[in-house]
């Protein structure tokens, strides 16, 4: 049985449900449309101020609390979230324009963090060291960083906040959260299911609007001992050298540039069906996603042929409409950045393979027909930026030795994916690739318990994992001589 979802489209500060001092606002508009979808306040830097002092003020309760606590209160939180799996699709579609099915598929992604990291806070294990003298010992603990913020993006609105949330919660944290502008509803939803599982006030804020005041405001603040930011490299930097100033703890998750390696021994049907799940995801808006696609020349004939019989099969539509594999990207300007991508390739020497026909109904600035090109070069941008649109940007190489100088040729090392029959020459072909995670066979090897994150200008720290949450914990030594001097 569904549950509804009945939160206030309101900034979520200390428990209440406010809106921001300057009575502004923000229109959620839906991607396959640019209908409104809902109307928010729009938060600036006083609010980010009292969502840190909510934060400060919730926390030493919420560390106190014993690691079990917080964890049977994750549990909940996971809970409530399958039971509301339906409303919240729907309304990640509306506000994000996924199909539908990822929708779903993202909530069980992300309720599976906030159930991992339940189990995780009961192992926050310390451990003691035994001493060289005699009578002495150290003992090792581990306790939260304190308040820490989180700054989301739009393409996974829930699951982005779980991977956080979840670690700093069970880890005895308190966090401040901006959620992207475009796609803010599903932070409040978790917050207000939070509130429901139990969760104390001020221990989960919401605070979105100006982002840029919001971040700065968060990143002056001494009481803010962390960032986890996800989002693109640009702005990464920007806060990283905001943090330094009052030297904050940051973790980022920052742009990829995936290779996708498809080696001529590799199994064609399962090659090409998984490049299709990876690419396709969200529109191919997905850090992760395969921005280059790899193919041995021999079997370059032969994949492109089975890509393109793909191709033609796909659905494009609104995300709530039956059957849709293709949504809308996220607004205008997405949709503007991947036509110059793919413009710019044609004219530097691209082959143009396919393009599909949008159905009429649909508004051309919402949408981007999926996309073949083969004969991509290195050099082009669509081989060096993120394309994050439903573009394949295919390019052939001779040897092994050239699909690798060519995966890392790249400044970003975030994911990479490799496929072959001889799983022990793709593990060795993988172990060569800058990227903080690589897919042998498998086109999504992240999940909860999987610590993910990147290299080079990818970023630093992980999410997920036993990693994940020891980026929200600190390591102190209590120092004891047991036997005092005698006298
Ligand atoms: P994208 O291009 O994927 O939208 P951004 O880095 O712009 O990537 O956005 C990721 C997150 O960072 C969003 O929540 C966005 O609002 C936020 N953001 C953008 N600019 C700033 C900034 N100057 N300070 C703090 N957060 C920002």
């Amino acid at each position: 049985m569904s549950e509804s979802l009945e939160f206030p489209c309101r900034l979520h500060i200390a428990g209440g449900w406010v809106n921001a001092a300057s009575g502004r606002t923000l229109s959620i508009l839906n991607p396959a449309d640019h209908g409104e979808v809902a109307s928010v306040p729009c938060g600036g830097a006083d609010e980010a101020s009292a969502a840190v002092a909510a934060a400060t003020q919730a926390l030493p309760g919420w560390r106190a609390t014993p690691a079990p606590a917080r964890g049977d209160c994750l549990r909940r939180l996971h809970d409530l979230l399958i039971a509301h799996r339906e409303p919240l699709a729907s309304l990640l579609t509306l506000e994000q324009g996924k199909p539908l099915p990822q929708a779903r598929a993202e909530v069980d992604y992300a309720a599976s963090f906030y159930l991992w990291y339940a189990e995780e806070a009961r192992r926050i294990c310390g451990f003691t060291i035994p001493h060289r003298e005699a009578g002495k010992t150290a003992m090792v603990e581990y306790q939260p960083v304190g308040v820490i913020a989180a700054i989301t993006p739009w393409n996974f609105p829930l699951a982005m906040g779980a991977k956080k949330i979840a670690a700093a919660l069970a880890a005895g944290c308190t966090a401040v959260w901006k959620p992207s502008e475009e796609t803010p509803l599903m932070a409040l939803a978790t917050a207000w299911l939070a509130a429901r599982a139990g969760l104390p006030a001020g221990v989960l804020n919401v605070v979105f609007g100006d982002a840029a005041a919001i971040g700065e405001r968060w990143m002056e603040e001494a009481a803010v001992l962390a960032l986890s930011f996800t989002g693109s490299t640009r702005t990464g930097l920007l806060l990283l050298r905001q943090a330094a100033a009052t030297l904050k703890r940051v973790q980022l998750e920052l742009g990829g540039n995936a290779p996708f390696i498809v080696l001529e021994d590799a199994d064609l049907d399962l090659a090409s069906e998984d490049f299709m799940k990876l690419k396709f995801l969200v529109s191919g808006q997905v850090c992760v996603t395969a921005n280059r696609l790899l193919v041995q020349r021999r079997i370059e004939e032969e994949f492109t042929h089975r890509l393109t019989e793909r191709l033609r099969a796909l659905r494009i539509g609104p995300g709530l409409e039956e059957g849709v594999e293709v949504g809308p990207l996220i607004n205008e300007a997405g949709v503007k950045k991947v036509e110059s991508l793919v413009e710019d390739a044609c004219r530097s020497g691209a082959r143009l393979l396919y393009s599909a026909d949008l159905p009429p109904a649909l508004d051309r600035s919402c949408f981007y027909p999926p996309t073949l090109l083969a004969g991509v070069n290195q050099n082009q941008r669509i081989a060096r930026e993120e394309i994050f649109g439903p573009v394949v940007a295919m390019q052939a190489f001779a040897s092994e030795e050239e699909a690798l100088t060519r995966a890392n040729d790249t400044e970003y090392g975030l994911a990479a994916y490799v496929y072959s029959r001889d799983v022990e020459r793709a593990t060795e072909l993988a172990r060569r690739i800058e990227a903080g995670i690589v897919g042998v066979n498998d086109p999504r090897p992240l999940r909860a318990e999987v610590p993910f994150g990147g290299i080079k200008m990818s970023g630093f720290g992980r999410e997920g994992g036993r990693e994940g949450l020891m980026e929200f914990l600190e390591c102190r030594v209590i120092g004891v001589r047991r036997a005092p001097r005698a006298k």
